[in-house]
């Protein structure tokens, strides 16, 4: 069964469903998606021999070989403007590795509409390359699977600049308007997690001025936002 935070990626997903997952380990967002959607088409995209084995498996398993390709490659150099997909999935992976992905082959990404990404962590690095590059945050999601906190973001692609404040930046300008429970939970925690790194650089004493104030302010920016 497909984990709830990969079915919230697959809700996001526009008709007619021809994407390129990105890290696809199993292919197991790409075999769902096409076992629901009778037209849908895919290309998993894998850099690692032992993933791209097991997506290829499942793959076969599911009998859907014909709609899905599995290709082995680094991250975006999997996809040519010929195959004319226009969505491209990446989840799992932490949003600098994401964000070095997207950025390595940008003119792969020329006709490509939507990015639906799912980063664990570093978002805001993600939505800072997004809106640089012509990407406007179209809905994000905050959710908790088997104790784990996830974020998906969906970014639409735009003729204008998007600009986001840092706040927005740094907690989302969509989950920052719905501040729910889990969203919360998760910042409650990271002021937990910046207030102990805190200390330990004040104590350690040979850390720059800037990196402190940078921390401090983050924590001021989340005080903010929980209370
Ligand atoms: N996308 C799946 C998910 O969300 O459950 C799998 C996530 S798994 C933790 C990350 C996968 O990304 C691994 O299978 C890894 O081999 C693959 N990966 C890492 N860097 C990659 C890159 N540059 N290009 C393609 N795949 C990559």
């Amino acid at each position: 069964m497909l984990s709830k935070r990969l079915k919230r990626v697959a809700d996001y997903l526009q008709h007619p469903v021809y994407f390129a997952d990105i890290g696809s380990d199993h292919a197991y967002l790409p075999c769902y998606i096409c076992r629901e959607d009778p037209e849908a088409k895919a290309i998993a995209g894998e850099v690692n021999d032992g993933p791209y084995n097991r997506a290829k498996k499942t793959v076969e398993e599911n009998e859907l070989t014909d709609r899905i390709q599995v290709r082995k490659g680094n991250g975006l150099e999997i996809i040519s403007p010929k195959d004319l997909l226009n969505q491209i999935t990446i989840a799992g992976m932490g949003g600098k590795l994401i964000r070095s992905i997207l950025d390595k082959d940008k003119e792969k990404l020329m006709n490509v509409t939507r990015l639906i990404l799912q980063p664990n962590i570093d978002a805001d690095l993600l939505r800072g390359w997004l809106v640089n590059n012509y990407y406007h945050i179209a809905a994000e999601e905050i959710l908790e699977e088997d104790g784990y906190i996830y974020e998906i973001l969906v970014a639409d692609k735009v003729n204008e600049k998007a600009v986001l404040t840092e706040k927005e930046r740094l907690f989302g300008p969509k989950l920052l308007m719905e501040r729910n429970k889990v969203f919360l939970k998760k910042w409650k925690s990271e002021r937990e997690k910046r207030i102990k790194l805190l200390e330990s650089m004040k104590k350690a004493k040979q850390v720059p001025s800037d990196k402190i104030a940078h921390w401090e302010k983050e924590i001021q920016m989340i005080e903010e936002v929980i209370s």
